[in-house]
């Protein structure tokens, strides 16, 4: 990609975003194939990574974590606000074109790449105090559970997923879709649902919705990691099963029925409950009624 192209063929409304024909360029340069594998679709649309840059709130001095930056269509929109960028990108090509496409198109911005499996990296400079990301589909609630159970610090973000995985995420009890991600998600924080995102913005268009899903994290973490581990064995154990009764749903992770329920009468919860009437904190007194055991 040359600084020509660039001029000759960015959409002047985009500023310092890369626009459809950047997305080629680039693409054809690095010989990149877009893999479902890797949940390959980039963001072609200028307008949408504003909008997702906007709906996270990101001010300028911000610290931002983005996990899978493709082609940097959403770096270039978080970096044009003012905000210090941490991309973790597993493909190699990507991670080491990245820093020449900002270089050359917001020469200066406060990028860091790092060429990582977002699913195993356990330290991040710069303690970043958002996620915001447009996530590989086929990864997306294994990678948001983990950068939230290894980075204390980010408090807040914004990511986008498939719009089924999304309203699971931001699901309350007693719906049908509520499950163990909804369970997860609330251990950490507060989740919602922000937005559809059109098909059409994506490189290649992707045979799914997406959804925008912004979270808060609580001011401090439930519990001890000890809890926590026992809350989500426990909640793996009741939505494996969740047409059973908890008595009979958690009587693999309990030790037996009886144990099983023992153990809910002992946390106040009643036996015959199914885990999708249960929330974060009904798991959590049953997570210590069981250690207590
Ligand atoms: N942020 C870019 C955009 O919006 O155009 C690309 C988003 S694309 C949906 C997902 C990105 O995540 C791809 O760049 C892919 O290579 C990367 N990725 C996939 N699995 C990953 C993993 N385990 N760790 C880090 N990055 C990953």
């Amino acid at each position: 990609m040359t600084e020509s192209a660039h001029k000759s063929d960015k959409d002047p409304s985009a500023g310092a975003l890369l626009g459809p024909a950047e997305i080629r360029d680039l693409a054809e340069l690095l010989g990149v194939n877009p893999t479902k594998k890797l949940g390959q679709n980039f963001l072609l649309d200028g307008n949408t990574v504003r909008r997702i840059v906007k709906v996270a709130a990101v001010q300028p001095g911000d610290t931002v974590v983005e996990v899978g930056p493709g082609l940097g269509s959403l770096t270039l929109g978080l970096l044009e606000v003012g905000a210090a960028v941490v991309a973790v990108e597993i493909d190699d090509r990507l991670a080491e074109q990245l820093p020449l496409t900002v270089q050359l198109m917001q020469p200066g911005a406060a990028l860091t790449v790092i060429r990582a499996d977002a699913l195993k990296i356990a330290e991040l400079p710069g303690d970043p105090s958002r996620l915001v990301a447009n996530l590989p589909y086929n990864v997306s609630v294994p990678v948001l559970l983990h950068m939230l159970e290894h980075f204390a610090s980010i408090r807040t973000g914004v990511v986008m997923v498939q719009a089924e995985v999304g309203e699971r995420l931001a699901a309350a009890p007693g719906s049908k879709i509520y499950g163990s991600p909804s369970v997860k998600a609330a251990w950490y924080g507060q989740f919602r649902t922000a937005g559809k995102v059109s098909r059409q913005v994506f490189w290649p268009v992707p045979n799914v919705d997406s959804i925008l899903i912004a979270f808060e994290r609580r001011s401090a973490d439930l519990e001890s990691e000890e809890l926590r581990l026992a809350t989500f064995a426990l909640v793996d154990g009741a939505f494996q099963q969740r047409r059973k009764m908890l008595r009979q749903s958690l009587s693999t992770v309990l030790g037996g029925s009886a144990e099983a329920s023992a153990v809910l009468t002992a946390a106040g919860i009643d036996p015959t409950e199914r885990g999708e009437q249960l929330t974060v904190h009904d798991f959590l007194a049953i997570a210590r009624a069981w250690l207590a055991s």
